[in-house]
């Protein structure tokens, strides 16, 4: 039996609705031969970790049995299974943290995030990445170029999330974008759409402090709603932005029910939007305007194939500076502090490193 000072594999586990505990698990093994064993170095809290620690569950995604927290991770190889060809031990990596069925209809198709048979981390049953260990297949491992920190690796995660969101758009080069909510995935929408060639691309937020970081970070406006109709917004928003006939792409990426109205008005005909955030099950919204404006509607889910390898594409480049999102680091020991910061709305990205 493992003493109380020995840890073999630390981990930040959720016991159960509005309670964490550390807890020493044993050391992952390498099941499958095209499997790598990682050593955690750096993970970020996301909004659906905060939400299973207030709430227990998201949606039908219950957590029934104690849960180890976290999927937005990056790691450094460890060991490494008999068949694997394309990582070595001492590898820094971005870690993809869900791993599909490769067999199946949708996975076959390429969009992988859609598998039924989807492990995913952090979402029950499957434990999460805030472990000192972890083990993924070898193709959900992408490699950090040399100049590329383990900081910001961590940070692939919500891109992928962006970037997915942003291919669901259709966007072309040189369209205008509105980007409905500055939150860490808000934001990285509108790093992804310039870089995608957006000739604009317009924050919506309630909160000023969130709208200067947006306007620094990547936005080329930004717009605060008034307590009017969404109609009103959108009119104000088109004229105070020089938006024409309207937007051609709207992104909501904060799952609030005025702004995906707001979005149905600003867009011009023929206008593609993209519901990226999470909100309430069910909200009210002008369908009459979708028809008679011939929107083109789609959702997004997570990320996937060529969203991360493009993450760590545009990070690499130069062409998105991830590290201005991180607020601050924190030591292992100091996890359930920055869930706490996070769920008080202090700061963008709270880094949690790995157990040492
Ligand atoms: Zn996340
Ligand atoms: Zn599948």
């Amino acid at each position: 039996m493992a003493t109380q000072t020995e840890t073999k594999n630390n981990s930040f586990i959720l016991a159960g609705e509005k309670s964490v505990k550390f807890e020493d698990r044993p050391i992952p093994s390498i099941s499958d031969p095209h499997d790598v064993l990682l050593q955690v170095n750096y993970t970020g809290i996301c909004g659906s970790d905060i939400h299973y620690w207030q709430h227990g569950r998201i949606g039908h995604y219950v957590v029934k049995d104690p849960m180890v927290l976290g999927h937005e991770s990056s790691g450094t190889v460890v060991a490494v299974g008999d068949q694997v060809t394309t990582l070595k031990k001492g590898d820094r990596v971005a870690m993809e943290p869900g791993v599909c069925c490769r067999r199946c209809v949708r996975c076959k198709e390429g969009l992988y995030n859609l598998c039924l048979d989807m492990k995913f981390a952090a979402t029950p049953p499957y434990d999460g990445t805030l472990a000192k260990y972890y083990v993924l297949p070898e193709d959900f491992c992408y490699r950090l170029p040399d100049h590329v920190s383990l900081q910001e690796g961590a940070l692939m995660e919500p891109l992928a999330v962006a970037v997915h969101i942003t291919k669901q758009s259709r966007i072309r080069n040189g369209d205008s974008v509105v980007v409905f909510g500055a939150g860490p995935v808000g934001l990285l929408c509108c790093a992804v759409a310039k870089s995608f060639g957006a000739s604009k691309v317009i924050a919506v937020d309630i909160q000023q402090p969130r709208l200067d970081f947006a306007k620094e970070f990547a936005a080329t406006g930004v717009f605060m709603p008034e307590k009017v109709s969404s109609q009103e917004n959108a009119e104000r928003m088109v004229k105070e932005h020089d938006l024409g006939l309207g937007a051609d792409v709207a992104i909501d990426a904060s799952g609030a029910e005025p702004s995906v109205q707001t979005a149905m008005h600003v867009l011009r005909n023929g206008g593609s939007y993209v519901q990226g955030g999470m909100g309430r099950d069910e909200c009210t919204f002008p369908i009459m305007v979708a028809c008679l404006k011939e929107l083109k509607i789609s959702g997004s889910f997570r990320y996937s194939e060529g969203d991360y390898r493009d993450a760590v594409q545009l990070v690499g480049s130069g062409k998105i500076d991830v590290k201005k999102l991180i607020t601050r680091e924190v030591a292992f020991e100091e996890a359930e502090q920055a869930f706490e910061d996070i769920k008080a709305g202090k700061g963008i990205k709270v880094l949690i490193g790995g157990p040492k």
